[in-house]
């Protein structure tokens, strides 16, 4: 394995360090200057560059075709700006919130549902004025039980920031439970020292990390390790997958990621169909796809390890499930397929109880 020393962020980068040739280094250089580049040491050194199909590249490395627009994609597919009240804050469920701290990530996805709104040359880091009116914004709002603290990748800040906010998050009582999203634990595993896990334990709210991860080479031993020291701390882990054509978008690759996860501790959440982000057409899937990996997935793996198969709607109206059904009504009550497919007449039968 190749061993790199920083991280690349321009097509040059990428052809000095071997992963795509000096043609494709050409196609590709459009790209950097519509959309940022990241791959860091650990992501480069996964890659196969003799792969013209490697899964890890497919993430990380531009490709032409993300300047092509399907009339449906959108800048904002999940439509955060609809329902930010203040900056750098989303509200679109009552019980719970997004702040969005940074605005940078360590990598930059090719399937970024935000990529028009991260990078370098975008929005910045929430300064300490909009912290404080968002945070005045979550304590009037006695209903917010959950803070989801996302970016960008909030887990780029430094231990010291990441326990200032966790601080001024602690002295709000109505909020019980703090959820930092990340992809650091893996594609920057060393940045998760003893200082910020510190920082991330360093209150008496419930803690957890969902990290991002598409792929089960992506957990290396020092991405486990990572997770482990999170882990060991008290702080709950959780994942989130993007389906994405070419990277997992098969039956054994999902399995070998979620049984890996599962044996990480940390528990498969979310799987999310792509969402409608600009030049992504070549990375999603079709919902149909999406139904079928899951009902093999269901054939395969207990429940634990079995994500959420979700749609982010567009337009700002929430995530909902869009997994297979098993249920149908039928005359005389319902037919339930199990996993194979097969179907069997179900009587919904229960003693009525008077309230
Ligand atoms: S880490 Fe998240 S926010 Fe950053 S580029 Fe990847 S998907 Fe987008």
């Amino acid at each position: 394995m190749t061993a790199f020393r920083r991280t690349l962020r321009t097509a040059a980068d990428l052809a000095d360090a071997g992963l795509v040739t000096a043609e494709r280094a050409e196609a590709i250089a459009g790209v950097e200057s519509r959309y940022a580049v990241a791959v860091t040491p650990a992501m480069a050194a996964l890659i196969d560059a003799r792969d013209a199909n490697d899964p890890i590249a497919r993430q990380f490395v531009p490709d032409a075709r993300e300047l092509d627009r399907h009339p449906a994609e959108r800048d904002d597919p999940i439509g955060d700006a609809i329902k930010s009240p203040v900056p750098g804050l989303v509200h679109r469920y009552p019980d719970r919130v997004l702040l969005k701290l940074v605005a940078t990530c360590p990598v930059y996805c090719r399937f970024c549902f935000r990529r028009e709104m991260v990078g370098p040359g975008k929005a910045s880091a929430l300064s300490d004025a909009e912290l404080a009116d968002a945070l005045a914004y979550i304590c009037d709002h006695p209903k917010i039980w959950e803070v989801i603290l996302t970016g960008g990748d909030p887990l780029i800040l430094s231990p010291r920031r990441v326990a200032e906010v966790t601080a001024a998050l602690s002295g709000i009582p109505h909020v019980k439970v703090l959820r930092w999203h990340s992809r650091v634990p893996v594609v920057t595993p060393e940045r998760v020292t003893q200082e910020l896990v510190a920082a991330l334990s360093s209150s008496a709210k419930t803690v957890y990390v969902a990290l991002h991860t598409n792929h089960p080479r992506e957990l290396t031993g020092l991405a486990r390790s990572a997770c482990a020291r999170l882990i060991n701390a008290g702080i709950a882990m959780v994942s989130q997958t993007v389906l994405l054509r070419g990277v997992n978008d098969d039956a054994d690759t999902l399995e070998a990621l979620m049984r890996a996860l599962v044996e990480t501790r940390v528990k498969p959440y979310y799987l999310h169909h792509g969402d409608l982000a600009p030049g992504t057409a070549h990375l999603r899937t079709t919902i149909a796809e999406g139904q079928a990996l899951m009902r093999e997935l269901r054939r395969r793996l207990s429940g634990l390890a079995l994500p959420s198969y979700v749609l982010d709607i567009p337009g700002a109206h929430g995530k909902v499930p869009v997994g297979p059904q098993y249920l149908e009504t039928s005359p005389d009550g319902y037919a339930v397929r199990d996993a194979r497919g097969k179907p069997h007449a179900y009587e919904d039968c229960c003693t009525a109880v008077s309230r």
